[in-house]
């Protein structure tokens, strides 16, 4: 039994398909940030997260751990993908490629065009140095504000930014819980 509203169905509120590529994750070192990361894609409308060139089974067990819970279960985790090949693949099929990055254009400027042109999106994030040729083949380089934070934070902006704020209204028809808003305290009712 799902606590859904019908039309808050991920189905129905998102109209376009995203998905998200970490670049530079190191084991052990980057753990927390990249599985907030993944939480950041899996709750604010993504389809995927691709973890580049490593494999790091925590991640992917921390997130089947929210999802089995939390519901959301077409979302993945891939991990030791081949960032240069999964670019490739995304733009033979026509999708755009975007690079978080402070030294991109501002993203109020270039919201209005990705809209307007992308129905499939590959959002690229860093962690330290991101290497010249990821700049070069994405179709976006994107600031959220041209001062240095945080992949977790750029992210989620953008896709706010990129969704208007529905994102916030998605509920997983496939959760075992659901938290019921409340002024104080936690309500959370379980299911099935
Ligand atoms: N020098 C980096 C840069 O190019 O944005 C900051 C490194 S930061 C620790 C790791 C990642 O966070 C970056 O690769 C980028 O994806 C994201 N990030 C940080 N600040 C950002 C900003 N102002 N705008 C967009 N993305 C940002």
């Amino acid at each position: 039994m799902s606590l859904c509203p019908e039309e808050h169905n991920a189905q129905l509120i998102f109209n376009r398909d995203v998905y998200v590529l970490r670049l530079g994750h190191r084991p052990g070192r980057d753990r927390r940030v990249t599985t907030h990361v993944a939480l950041v894609a899996r709750a604010f409308g993504a389809k995927a997260l691709f973890l580049a060139d490593v494999s790091d089974t925590s991640i992917t067990r921390s997130i089947s751990r929210v999802i089995d819970r939390w519901g959301g279960g077409y979302f993945r985790v891939y991990d030791n993908i081949d960032p240069l090949g999964t670019i490739k693949e995304f733009k033979e099929r026509k999708a755009c490629v975007i690079h978080l990055t402070m030294y991109g254009l501002p993203v109020s400027k270039i919201i209005s065009d990705v809209t307007s042109r992308c129905q499939e999106i590959l959002v690229i994030v860093g962690a330290e140095k991101v290497e010249r040729v990821f700049y070069e083949l994405s179709d976006y380089n994107v600031a959220i504000g041209s001062q240095p934070h945080s992949e977790v934070s750029a992210l989620a902006i953008f896709l706010d930014r990129l969704w208007k704020g529905v994102e916030l209204e998605l509920c997983f028809h496939d959760a075992k819980y659901y938290i019921i808003p409340s002024a104080k305290g936690k309500v959370v009712r379980k299911v099935g």
